[in-house]
């Protein structure tokens, strides 16, 4: 069985000048823009729906493999609605790869709330749902610290309140910090971490979203603070890790390649494909495709 790692990045774009535009040049590393320019290809993220793609039902199309927002007649923000998680429970990718006998995970640390919190709060995520359908059990704090999970934010500067001092809402940061300074790690800390957790799965899923939270808040230095953590964190990945893995990045919609809006975009979504012994990108037109494209990689 083949392993893939996954990493899903919460609104992020490619705008009509391409992976080059003077965004991204700014705010990313040039290994990073190099990787996708030439091992991603764009994909639509728009579900021939009118109006601008969420969260909701761009993620639940990315990971069950189906157009939920044609099943909703809408695009939906934030988290899933009954109707959503109803879908996302019948068919996902940690089921279907389940199915076929592999072992998968999901590799953020939920460190704030617990999943039995979360079950009974409105903050269950398309990934939330699916981690507590199939698995039934978070990676949590003590998994971060002994470097068997990654934090949202990669860095878990989230957590010592090393982003206080760019002026963020509480949203954005955790107040009081629950971290000390000294458990920071860096992007390639976090890679190798990462990688620790492939080693016993087949399928690793990691989920990052400060470039949406970025992007909404217009907020130039923070997203390029938090791109080029994930630049420095997917190349640290890409270069060390061993040839038998497949890493996979793309996004459930656009949103930080335009931060003159505060909105999404309708722009198309990476969908990058690399592994060290080369291969073709095979041809995916939308988030849609995603599921069966690993499952094939995986199989
Ligand atoms: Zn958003």
């Amino acid at each position: 069985m083949n392993k893939v790692i996954m990493i899903m990045v919460d609104g992020f774009g490619i705008p009509p000048e391409g992976i080059r535009c003077p965004g991204f040049k700014t705010c990313c590393t040039p290994q990073f823009l190099e990787l996708l320019e030439h091992h991603s290809t764009p994909i639509d993220a728009n579900l021939g729906q009118p109006g601008l793609p969420q969260s909701a039902t761009g993620q639940c199309s990315l990971f069950c493999g189906i157009n939920a927002a044609a099943a909703i007649n809408r695009h939906l923000p934030g988290f899933p609605n009954a109707a959503l998680r109803e879908i996302i429970r019948g068919q996902n990718i940690f089921k279907s790869l389940i199915a076929l006998g592999a072992k998968v995970t999901f590799a953020n640390a939920y460190v704030n709330h617990t999943l039995a919190e979360l079950k009974h709060s409105g903050l269950r995520s398309v990934t939330t749902i699916m981690t507590d359908s199939e698995i039934g059990k978070v990676r949590t704090r003590n998994d971060l610290l002994d470097g068997k999970a990654v934090l949202h934010d990669i860095t878990r500067e989230y957590l010592t309140g090393a982003l206080n001092d760019m002026g963020l809402s509480r949203r954005m940061v955790t107040s009081p910090p629950i971290l000390n300074p000294e458990s920071e790690i860096t992007p390639e800390q976090a890679a190798h971490d990462l990688l620790t957790v492939a080693t016993e799965n087949d399928f690793t899923l990691f989920e990052f979203f400060m470039s949406d939270r970025a992007g909404h808040r217009q907020h130039k230095p923070l997203l390029k603070h938090v791109l080029m953590n994930l630049s420095r964190f997917v190349v640290e990945l890409s270069t060390v890790m061993a040839d038998s893995i497949t890493l996979i990045l793309t996004a459930d919609h656009g949103n930080c390649e335009d931060i003159s809006i505060r909105t999404h975009t309708r722009n198309p979504v990476p969908l990058l494909i690399y592994r060290k012994n080369g291969g073709k990108i095979p041809p995916i037109k939308s988030i849609i495709d995603v599921h069966d494209l690993i499952v094939s990689l995986i199989t």
